[in-house]
């Protein structure tokens, strides 16, 4: 096996960690198997007690997962990785691999709807009780620990706003508190953000993302030590939220690419959102890349770039905002995020739609807000897209 933790991020996403068979295959083998065989009652048995290391069933482990696995735990510079069917899955499983009824768990407000459910109505529901906090007020992190708090939880940037947590810190209020931290890295990657050399505990990803990068297929990973993986391991391996092989093929494939397209599409995005500041139709842009950000020193300490994903408000409400998502022909307009094809949400009447208006309203999901997700399409063609909804604001 082919193997250099010195390697850079670019070398790491297209050659680390894959066992390549006799045949001697170019690109990595699919294993779409179910089940293993054994040469004899007594290796199974030995498989079978944990003597001797093995495939035995696909819940279990999997080679195409595993070198999925090998390559996502190098980038992030953690020991080991645990793959799962899903983002939400692997947020799921990071809590009941790691949670008794009884704990406590500090939750930015600014995260993922579905993630916030998870803990508000569901968790609650095993005794797991959640107190969410703004994800950029140090103080009121510390002043949520209680003696029981046992894990910390973020995504930054944030969606749809981009503000940005201090990794770090709540890294040492978490230490403080005897909890850990964990971070969903989704938005970023590691090829630009790094948690867990800035002090987090577990990096989580939704693989459906970036990882992927062409929209075609839906994983997770949880990234840490071994200690803290083997009870995650364990909660797979019985529980059944594990990734289909087929995925993890697929998730090689995009991690190839992973490098030079975060770069690339954080270059257009870049673009993207200068150009939006400037124009007289917009009233707002929220964007990490941005050297104006009010959280620009903490954005060069912890970031490589800013990312994909950008948010502005334009001058007006509801009307207007539809009026620029309804005029564009090469964005699609869906609500999910980090394809090569850009993507145009309004996040008041989609993503957060079901949150209750002073709510949404309190967390800065305006009327008037457009979230982006911004791919590899020409990135003139995609100003003249949006400048054509936009122009006619103007003209209005
Ligand atoms: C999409 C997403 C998830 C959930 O991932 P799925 O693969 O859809 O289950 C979690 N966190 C963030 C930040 C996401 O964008």
């Amino acid at each position: 096996m082919s193997n250099n933790e010195q390697w850079d991020d670019a070398t790491l996403a297209i050659r680390y960690g894959y066992q390549r068979t006799l045949e001697g295959e170019h690109s990595e083998a699919m294993f779409l198997t179910s089940s293993f065989v054994y040469d004899s009652a007594a290796q199974a048995a030995e498989r079978f007690s944990g003597q001797v290391p093995g495939n035995i069933y696909s819940r279990f482990t999997n080679p195409t997962v595993a070198t999925f696995e090998r390559r996502i735990a190098a980038l992030e510079g953690g020991e080991r990785a645990v793959a799962t069917g899903s983002g939400m899955a692997a947020i799921l499983t990071t809590c009941l691999g790691l949670l008794n009824a009884g704990d406590h768990v500090i939750c930015s407000r600014s995260v993922f709807g579905a993630t916030q459910i998870l803990f508000e109505k569901q968790l609650s529901r095993f005794g797991v009780q959640t107190t969410f906090v703004d994800l950029t007020d140090l103080s009121a992190w510390h002043n949520a620990v209680q003696h029981n708090t046992k894990l910390l939880f973020l995504e930054t940037p944030s969606n749809p706003l981009m503000e940005v947590g201090d990794i770090t810190a709540l890294s040492q209020i978490a230490k403080a508190a005897g909890a850990w931290l964990a971070v969903d890295n989704c938005l970023l990657t590691p090829i630009l953000q790094k948690p867990l050399s800035l002090g987090a505990d577990i990096v989580i990803h939704s693989a459906t993302k970036f990882i992927d990068g062409q929209g075609r297929a839906l994983g997770g990973a949880i990234v840490g030590s071994h200690a803290l993986m083997e009870p995650i391991y364990s909660f797979v391996r019985t529980a059944g939220p594990s990734m289909s092989p087929f995925n993890a093929w697929l998730f090689i494939k995009g991690l190839e690419t992973l490098a030079i397209r975060m770069k690339a599409q954080s270059e257009q995005a870049l673009a993207i959102a200068s150009w939006l500041k400037a124009h007289p139709a917009v009233e707002s842009v929220f964007y990490t890349g941005l050297s104006d950000h009010p959280q620009a020193d903490l954005i060069a300490r912890q970031q490589k770039a800013g990312g994909a994903v950008l948010s502005f408000r334009v001058k007006g409400g509801r009307k207007e905002a539809w009026r620029v998502v309804d005029a564009v022909m090469i964005f699609s307009r869906s609500a999910n995020l980090g394809d090569v094809k850009s993507i145009i949400t309004h996040p008041a009447t989609t993503t957060h739609g079901r949150v209750a208006e002073a709510d949404r309203l309190a967390a800065g999901i305006t009327e008037n807000l457009i979230r982006l997700s911004i791919g590899l399409e020409s990135v003139d063609d995609l100003r003249a897209d949006l400048a054509r909804g936009l122009d006619a604001l103007l003209s209005a």
